[in-house]
């Protein structure tokens, strides 16, 4: 028999509807779509959230409260029904097997009086409460026992319920675990044995991984804990794998499309005027960019470096590259106060050497977006700052080649592309301050270059950072009162705009604080306000005035997190402090230290002595970002970390970006010596590796192009 042929009716027959699974009509159907579940492919893909292990059996003179395990015991008593106050039905009894008595106690499962008989043998499976020497069960699962088997066995109960590792999914409401349950157990009888992996034998054999459709049997129904194990360890390459191999896919196809090359220049011209000298990083990284902008397909570089390494230096000698050959250049920041202050910090390298520098953002008014898109159209503006208003409708360039996106965790791939879209295949630089482990930033950014930037400019002091609690107010506010006094500005942080009616949770509000401080604590000060809920002019004119000097604090929320930039400012102090990531915490320290003087942060912390201490004790250890991303990644998980879904991760079904770093790696290494050899995945044997790779692309449209 020709074996291809049945692998392609195999595959074929994963795209069919669920409802070729038995006891699966238009109604659950509806439901299990409800899931993501639509065709074959997808309920078998649709991997447990947890297990139960219902294969562990006590006899009842070993039960002790608060396990969780399987009785197999006789009723002793009929079940009882009784109603108790609050309307809740209640059904008890008794079971007993050769060492002692149970009760097991159902609450408003009434139906229960009649499923148990008194007399015959059954499995409870639950969680044990009552006393060593008179042990109960609360609402149980049960089954009726088998006859003659014993105990820890796998045929020990009649049906499939129990001595058995089970499946628990995440449900939708009108689907029953055991409904789901069945419907996968018959989906997987229905796949018959033939499902196909897209790992060669070869990698299979190299990592010593478990054939696919042991891999999907397991995952469901595992036999045994160590099946189990092989089966996601299979499915996590796999997943990975597919992965990975996307996005070399991309590296490999992106590499090939023509941009616009922009002539090699010699930056010195442009570094030469700059007010400092740069750094040697910030000059490798330059140097890097200008070579991939001089070639034929367009430069698709990440800038990483920490707060404060001067990345921004980076993208204005590139804007001033494609300047210098005739060419229009496009600063995306993500906010609008950013987007100022680029405007401002670029005008001021750039205009002087003749380039014409422009702003675009949401709150201007429509005339002056209208002039301002006029001029770009006609080439007027050689250099345009913004915000996501640059990828709106209607912003038209004369002849962009090259694009910046600054913090770029806060962009989707998607509006990268829009950007780019506006020219023709134009250079990308992406700055991003957060630090991210090498191999996630493969995944995240896998089809750019990196540059580092790994070195601060000079005379740069790290910022001194305390972690305090309320019994130190007093001083950290006299403290305050000297730095002012010295010359010195001040952020204050809180972690949220308004007071929270319902509770009083100790949680600091911007607005309120700043009103407490400005007529109680510092009267005498200037005391200004800015948060995200302000109208943006407002927003603008704060962080205006408090960059010119004209305020000595500034209370703020976390709308001054990336990248403000105000050299005076020499003491931040962050209220609330345990309720911010530690990521999030080192990007607002980056806010001080940027100057000459010496800087302070200060962590106000709810209480100590508990895990949190402990939790930012780092951030008074170490200023280097790195370290703190990879101990925030330890500390919260990756999905927390990157903020779910908006950075550019493709979601995962089984692996974990921060669990499975080691395997990450490994498929990383097998995804590349299959694209190497096929970088189009075009080969008979990789068919089914492209098929998972262009359903990856689908699925992901929005993240990935
Ligand atoms: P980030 O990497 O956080 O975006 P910026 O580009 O905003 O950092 O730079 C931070 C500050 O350091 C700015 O005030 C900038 O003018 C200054 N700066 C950048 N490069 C140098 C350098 N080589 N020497 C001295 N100061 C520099
Ligand atoms: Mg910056």
């Amino acid at each position: 028999m020709d074996i291809s042929s049945l692998n392609t009716k195999s595959n074929e027959k994963l795209d069919l509807s669920v409802r070729i699974v038995s006891g699966v009509g238009d109604e659950r159907a509806r439901l299990l779509g409800k899931l993501g579940i639509r065709t074959l492919r997808d309920l078998i893909g649709f991997f447990p959230r947890a297990y139960e292990d219902r294969t562990v059996f006590k006899e009842i003179s070993e039960l002790t409260p608060g396990v969780t395990v399987c009785v197999r015991a006789i009723a002793a008593t009929s079940p009882e029904l009784s109603h108790i106050r609050g309307g809740l039905d209640l059904v008890k009894l008794r079971v007993a097997d050769d060492t002692g008595v149970m009760d097991i106690v159902f609450f408003n499962q009434k139906y229960m009086k009649n499923a148990i008989r008194q007399g015959e043998e059954y499995i409870f499976y639950g969680k044990t409460a009552g006393t060593v020497l008179r042990p109960a069960m609360t609402n149980p699962i049960f089954e009726k026992a088998a006859v003659s088997m014993k105990p820890g066995s796998k045929e020990a109960s009649s049906g499939e319920r129990m001595g058995r590792i089970v499946p628990v999914y995440s449900l939708t409401s009108g689907l029953s675990q055991n409904v789901l349950r069945a419907a996968v157990r018959r989906g997987l009888d229905e796949c018959g044995g033939v499902i196909q992996g897209v790992l060669s034998d070869r990698v299979e054999e190299k990592y010593g991984l478990c054939k696919a459709d042991f891999a999907y049997e397991n995952i469901h129904f595992p036999s045994d804990e160590d099946s189990l194990k092989a089966a996601r360890g299979r499915l996590i390459f796999e997943e990975l794998f597919v992965l990975s191999a996307a996005m070399k896919q991309l590296r490999a196809r992106r590499a090939v499309t023509a941009g616009t090359s922009i002539s090699p220049q010699d930056f010195h011209e442009f570094t030469d005027r700059l007010p400092f000298t740069p750094t040697n990083a910030q000059m490798n990284a330059i140097k890097e960019a200008s070579l991939d902008m001089s070639q034929k397909k367009p430069m698709n570089r990440l800038i990483q470096g920490d707060v404060g390494s001067g990345k921004t230096l980076i993208a204005a000698a590139c804007c001033w590259m494609a300047w210098r050959s005739g060419f229009q250049s496009a600063f995306m920041a993500p906010t609008e106060i950013l987007a100022k202050q680029h405007f401002q910090t670029l005008s001021g390298l750039l205009e002087p050497l003749g380039i014409r520098v422009g702003l675009l953002t949401g709150s201007m008014s429509a005339k002056q977006k209208l002039e301002t898109r006029d001029k770009l159209k006609k080439g007027e503006i050689d250099l345009i700052t913004g915000t996501h208003a640059l990828i709106s409708e209607g912003v038209d360039f004369l002849n962009l080649a090259f694009v910046v996106a600054d913090e770029q965790h806060r962009f989707g791939v998607n509006q990268r592309s829009r950007l780019t879209g506006k020219g023709d295949s134009p250079h990308v630089l992406v700055m991003s301050a957060t630090p991210i482990p090498r191999t996630l930033a493969l995944i995240i950014y896998g089809d750019l270059d990196v540059s580092l930037i790994d070195e601060m400019p000079p005379g740069r002091q790290d910022t001194e950072t305390f972690v305090v609690t309320e019994k130190h107010r007093e001083r950290i506010n006299a403290f305050i009162k000297r730095l002012v006094g010295e010359g010195r500005q001040v952020f204050i942080i809180c972690p949220a705009v308004e007071e929270d009616e319902e509770s009083d949770n100790g949680i600091k509000s911007a607005r309120a604080y700043y009103e407490q401080l400005r007529k109680q604590t510092f009267p005498e000060l200037r005391v200004a306000l800015v948060h995200g809920k302000m109208p943006a002019a407002e927003k603008d004119a704060a962080m205006t005035a408090f960059t010119a000097g004209e305020s000595d604090i500034l209370v703020a929320t976390t709308v001054v997190e990336v990248g403000v930039d105000v050299a005076n400012a020499a003491l931040i102090v962050i209220e609330n402090a345990d309720r911010f990531g530690l990521s999030q915490l080192h990007q607002l320290r980056g806010r001080v230290g940027r100057g000459e003087h010496k800087s302070y942060c200060i962590l106000f912390e709810e209480s100590s002595g508990d895990a949190s201490h402990t939790r930012l004790a780092v951030m008074r250890e170490t200023n280097d970002g790195f370290k703190i991303a990879e101990e925030d990644l330890k500390q919260r998980g990756p999905g927390d970390f990157f903020g779910a879904r908006q950075h550019g991760l493709p979601e995962l079904r089984i692996a974990n970006f921060a669990e499975d770093m080691l395997v990450l790696n490994q498929a990383q290494n097998a995804a590349e010596e299959v694209i190497r050899g096929d970088s189009q995945l075009v080969l008979p044997e990789n068919r089914r590796l492209a098929e998972q790779v262009a359903r990856l692309f689908e699925i992901n449209s929005d993240r990935l192009n």
